[in-house]
């Protein structure tokens, strides 16, 4: 058995039943990431002899406690998430090397219900990006093409998974992070509505947006997995003091009685012909499983990458504002004064993106600027939210494509951040929104790269996503292939 290839839920019942050990199957993910790390690049920092102690941990205590629903299974955590005592470097030069002295309340969360951490992914300098080229350290790449790359910013999370070099992982989505490399690499990933998983301990790139969640190889492990980190935090004053169902109940077959919108603004032309057909393709499976499927329209989607592209980044230069050599991060040795430390730490410690986003923010935070710019892009942000509010009384889910193409080539976009920008016009309305947001492969590209459906329910009903998304990963092939790596 190639047990680097199992998913959570079989790892568990393997478990249980004592046909695998958690130190058998850490052993071969340490094995697979040995021979494909040189290539795929995505963790940044690996934890192989703490991982291999706490799968003997588990072994030898047993597998008898049942709220320890992730006990012995190994999994990796994005580099934005504060891992006590491990080094949480949020793909910058300026925290590389940052160890927190706390976790944050997911990572907590994870390692009360047991699982190993093998380590730290890749991704986009503080989450700002769509394909990982961004970081610090390395770009991922996509595990399909390793001159594509992976999307971002959990890229290397999204790879992680999708080259089996672990069994799932954990990202972190502000306008598409989840689901855009998740899409590109052929796996799941769920952004759960903003409010449902604490934040507290993630470290901040636009607060109003930012959300954990999981990348994983099946629906039912992203439902595992919500079930594990969703709920009410006190220490983050934004958690949503609802009560959290059990997620795994809504994977049930048939989708009769359910009405899916299609909103035309997502289906436009100039988008990939390969891409717009997947996307068609699931739909039809989706009414032969019982759904009725009616188009809709979400009129101010033009307006979001615009919107987007203002809000964050005025909340990411507040937010980064934290990083000046004293409180956090790396401290510049050349300054004389303490204005040319503060300077050339900031100066040398954050990558380009970073820049240009603190400047874009700065600027239209700034007197004079602020109505022109902050406050008509919240305006246009409640029309967003208002459009998802009112197409939900036609339709319990939407159905889109989570990218307009598939995975690009490396370099591709890396000079143009525009482009870059507009490649997520389909993740950031959700965000916007603050809906749920999952994506499922639907299909393949003649080049042979993964494309993703997006599935988008109302505040809260991610169940409604995952019975969806489930109900098609059920009655398509794509979900059983594998990257090319072998
Ligand atoms: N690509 C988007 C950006 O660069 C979204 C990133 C994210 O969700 N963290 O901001």
């Amino acid at each position: 058995m190639e047990l680097y290839r199992l998913t959570i839920h079989e790892m568990r019942s393997l478990l249980d039943s004592g046909e695998v050990t958690a130190e058998a199957v850490t052993r071969s993910i340490f094995e697979r990431i040995r021979r494909l790390e040189p290539e795929v690049a995505a963790y940044i920092t690996l934890l192989h002899e703490s991982a291999m102690e706490q799968a003997r941990y588990w072994d030898q205590r047993g597998y008898q406690d049942r709220e320890a629903v992730l006990a012995g299974i190994p999994l990796a955590v994005k580099d934005v998430i504060c891992t006590k005592g491990v080094r949480t470097t949020c793909g910058s030069r300026i925290l590389a090397d940052f160890i927190p002295p706390f976790d944050s309340t997911v990572a907590e969360k994870l390692k009360r219900a047991g699982c190993i951490l093998l380590g730290k992914t890749n991704m986009d300098e503080f989450a700002m990006g769509s394909s990982n080229e961004n970081s610090a350290f390395t770009s991922t790449r996509n595990p399909w093409s390793l001159d594509h790359i992976p999307g971002g910013s959990s890229g290397g999370s999204a790879a992680a998974v999708s080259a089996d070099e672990c069994i799932a992982a954990m990202g972190s989505d502000t306008g598409g992070s989840i689901r855009q490399p998740a899409s590109h690499c052929g796996v799941v990933g769920l952004k759960p509505t903003y409010g449902r998983v604490s934040r507290y301990g993630l470290v901040a790139f636009a607060s109003s947006f930012d959300q954990i969640g999981p990348i994983t190889k099946d629906v039912t492990d992203a439902a595992i997995l919500l079930n594990v980190i969703a709920g009410y935090d006190r220490r983050d004053s934004t958690s949503v003091p609802a009560k959290r169902p059990d997620y795994t109940q809504s994977l049930v077959e048939g989708l009769q009685g359910i009405t899916v919108g299609i909103p035309r603004q997502y289906f436009v032309e100039g988008m990939d012909l390969e891409v717009d057909r997947s996307a068609r393709e699931a739909i039809r499976i989706l009414e032969h499983l019982g759904a009725k499927a009616v188009d809709v329209s979400l009129p101010h989607t033009e307006y979001g990458v615009a919107a987007y592209y203002i809000i964050a980044p005025c909340e990411a230069s507040s937010n980064l504002a934290r990083y000046d050599g004293v409180k956090y991060g790396y401290r510049s040795r050349d300054g004389k004064t303490l204005m040319e430390m503060y300077r050339k730490s900031r100066s040398q410690g954050f990558g380009p993106e970073v820049k240009r986003r603190i400047m874009l923010g700065t600027y239209a935070l700034s007197a004079g600027y602020y109505d022109a710019y902050y406050k008509k892009a919240s305006q246009v942000r409640t029309l967003i939210r208002e459009d998802f509010l009112e197409v939900f009384k036609q339709c319990q889910v939407l159905v889109t494509p989570v990218a307009p193409t598939p995975a690009f080539a490396l370099g591709e976009k890396v000079d143009d951040p525009l482009q870059m920008y507009l490649s997520d016009v389909f993740t950031l309305p959700a965000s916007l929104a603050g809906i749920p947001g999952l994506a499922v492969p639907c299909g393949c590209s003649s080049y042979g790269l993964p494309i993703g459906l997006q599935i988008l329910a109302p505040h809260f009903e991610e169940g409604l996503a995952l019975r969806v998304g489930y109900n098609l990963e059920k009655n398509t092939d794509v979900h059983h292939r594998h990257p090319p790596l072998d």
